[in-house]
């Protein structure tokens, strides 16, 4: 199921990165993996060797799945756009409007128990929200899409972290608290639109008034 939507991806011309990749990156991985990397969009090695993360940001990749005894073939890796945009840009919306639905096909034939975003762009299309990724990393949300439930766990991107040691160390502690997320053991927080849903509780002062 999952090759017949990457077979119909391969000629997607839904944008006009069609017109400069050099090809369509998918994604890879186990194809119901319970834990799903999402990333921003492929750089110059993705674009040449049609796989996720197989530069530098990759290489770092690698090394916190180690370090969480897992490997890329335990685990689905893809991006928000499947075209690399030239120079490495910053994805645009109308990219970001018209990949999307790849995306969330993706999510839907394997669907996975924990989505972790890498970075702002990722975070922000699965949580639907604008809270960035300084705010929100390492703190587990409850979506759902459609009828599938799923945690989303922001982290920051592996790019970024590369070049600034604080926020490597701030990866690597959200990293570590994957597995326990993954077995269930800590509770992802209903997403901020959920809590703004919900009633405010009576001031104690008009509860008694009531009586
Ligand atoms: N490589 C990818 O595939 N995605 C990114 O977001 C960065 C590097």
């Amino acid at each position: 199921m999952l090759d017949a939507l990457r077979t119909e991806a391969s000629t997607c011309t839904r944008c006009r990165l069609s017109q400069t990749r050099t090809q369509v990156v998918f994604g890879n991985g186990h194809p119901n993996a319970d834990l799903v990397f999402v990333g921003e969009a492929p750089g110059f090695h993705e674009d040449q060797q049609g796989i996720p993360f197989v530069g530098q940001a990759g290489k770092l990749l690698d090394k916190l799945l180690a370090g969480i005894g897992l490997s890329r073939a335990d685990v689905y890796v893809a991006n928000t756009l499947k075209c690399r945009p030239p120079g490495n840009r910053d994805p645009m919306p109308e990219e970001k409007h018209e990949c999307e639905p790849w995306l969330f096909r993706q999510i839907e034939l394997i669907r996975p128990k924990v989505i972790a975003t890498l970075g702002n762009h990722a975070t922000k299309q699965l949580t639907g929200k604008e809270t960035g990724i300084t705010r929100i990393h390492g703190q587990p949300q409850q979506v759902t899409y459609g009828s599938m439930q799923v945690t989303i766990f922001p982290l920051y991107h592996p790019a970024a972290a590369l070049y600034t040691p604080a926020m490597l160390k701030v990866l690597e502690e959200d990293f570590a608290r994957l597995p326990a997320l993954l077995d269930e053991e800590i509770e992802p927080v209903p997403s901020l639109a959920d809590l703004v849903a919900e009633p405010e509780p009576e001031p104690a002062a008009v509860q008694l008034g009531l009586f």
